[in-house]
């Protein structure tokens, strides 16, 4: 069996679950096993507790993956169809497993409960398939191997207390002796801030399908996107000769300052490194976002590297008494101006005697707003040595948010000045900041 791109598809039964009684969690357990094992889960079906219903999954289910995995449905009573469905689809008799028989029965003595004809059907499984034993309860599992009719299909039962040791026990050793082992599995994450995730979309269209060892995912934040690449080879050089070359043909569709980082690299670690390789030292004023960015910047091990001082100056008197703004600017422009965003960065950068001097003034919400002046809208100052420039932002979040996106647009700010020579007057191509 060729092992890459294997693919599953997972049909849980369940009336219950069409009517959202209970989430579906043997579908999101089964997917995790499955990936870790270098299945491809392609398809999630949910089906009432109904022979035609199921019957219909299966087929299409079987035209479409590998692997096909039923939950549920192979308990005694009426609502549970599994059993007969697929012994009906792959045309097989149903056929007692005496072991099962015997198990079933003492269970049921142990617990005093009538063994009545119809709970022995359940000892019942297609001819020629594998048995999975239960432990935990009545029902066995069962695993039907491919043929060149019908794809490997995999019947357990539905409470995930019966079906996880199953899955532990025996399906996992199967799926590692038939499908998985020559399967190797790498996920890249690559980072960007600054660029719409429809605009990457667009830049990266042909590549969603250009290799079938390789899936990409875009995961949008707000102002920031992560690409996602999952690549799947049969061999170790190939993995890792694709994990060379693939992430190299997104990043040549990139612009490289709109990447800040890899897989683990947050925003603030890429910073951080970025003021270590080039020696430089930044300082902060911050007002709407009290510390927030300061927190930030020394969340990462060995940052006191690039930072001595920072400042929450909250009250036009600490701006003025601790950064040195004007009170005449202060009185003609108000705290949330452009002019005193520059006066605070300016001062900052003095006062620490820094490489870089970076200021948030704003209006986190949700009071506090006016007309001319509403929530979210954000004014940043960058002081280098060549000069101050001030950027003003318009976030449409709470209070959190508007904080939390103006410390990713501070970040970005050093982030690109460094990149830039510490050049103070960045351009971005997606967003007005004046
Ligand atoms: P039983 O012998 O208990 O009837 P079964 O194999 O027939 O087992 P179902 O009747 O489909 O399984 O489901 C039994 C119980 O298992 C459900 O009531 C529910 O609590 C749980 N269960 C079933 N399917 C799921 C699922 N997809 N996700 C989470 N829990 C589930
Ligand atoms: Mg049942």
């Amino acid at each position: 069996m060729t092992a890459p791109n294997t693919t599953a598809e997972i049909i849980s039964t369940g009336t219950e679950i069409l009517q959202g009684l209970y989430p579906d969690t043997n579908a999101q357990y089964l997917s995790k096993v499955l990936n870790e094992q270098g299945i491809q889960v392609v398809y999630h079906t949910a089906v009432g507790d109904d022979a035609d219903a199921l019957r219909s999954a299966l087929q299409i289910a079987s035209q479409r993956a590998d692997i096909v995995i039923i939950g549920g449905g192979l308990g005694p009573t009426q609502d549970d169809v599994t059993r007969d469905v697929v012994a009906e689809f792959v045309n097989k008799p149903l056929l007692p497993d005496s072991k099962a028989e015997e198990w079933i029965k003492k269970r049921l003595t142990e617990r005093g409960i009538p063994l009545q004809d119809y709970i022995l059907r359940q000892s019942c499984v297609p001819a020629d398939s594998l048995i999975l034993y239960n432990y935990e309860g009545t029902a066995p599992g069962f695993i039907i191997p491919a043929t060149q009719a019908h794809p490997c299909i995999i019947a357990l039962p539905g409470p995930p207390r019966e079906m996880h040791p199953m899955v532990e026990r025996d399906v996992i050793p199967f799926i590692k002796k038939n499908y998985a082992g020559a399967v190797f599995i790498r996920t890249h994450i690559i980072h960007t801030i600054g660029v719409p995730e429809s605009f990457i979309n667009t830049s990266l269209r042909d590549l969603f399908t250009a290799d079938k060892r390789v899936t990409l995912a875009l995961l949008a934040k707000v102002g920031m996107v992560d690409i996602r690449l999952t690549i799947s080879a049969s061999s170790s050089d190939e993995l890792n000769e694709l994990s060379e070359t693939f992430p190299q043909k997104i990043l040549k569709r990139l612009n490289p300052e709109d990447v800040y980082g890899f897989d683990d690299d947050t925003l603030e670690l890429s910073v951080g490194r970025l003021l270590i390789d080039n020696k430089l030292r930044v300082a902060c004023a911050e007002s709407c976002t009290g510390g927030f960015l300061s927190m930030r910047l020394t969340n990462v091990s060995g940052s006191s590297a690039y930072i001595t001082e920072n400042y929450v100056t909250y009250s036009n008197d600490a701006k003025i008494k601790v950064l040195g703004v004007k009170a005449q600017t202060l009185a003609n422009y108000g705290a949330v101006s452009s002019q005193t965003a520059y006066e605070m960065a300016d001062g900052v950068r003095r006062l620490a005697d820094a490489d870089i001097g970076i200021s948030i003034t704003g209006i986190a919400g949700p009071t506090g707003g006016s007309a001319e002046k509403p929530v979210g809208l954000v004014y940043f100052g960058l002081a280098t040595k060549r000069g101050v420039s001030t950027y003003k932002r318009q976030f449409y979040g709470n209070r959190h948010e508007n904080r939390l996106w103006s410390t990713d647009f501070a970040l970005d700010l050093i982030r690109r000045s460094v990149l830039n020579g510490l050049n103070p007057e960045i351009s971005f191509r997606f967003f007005n900041t004046d």
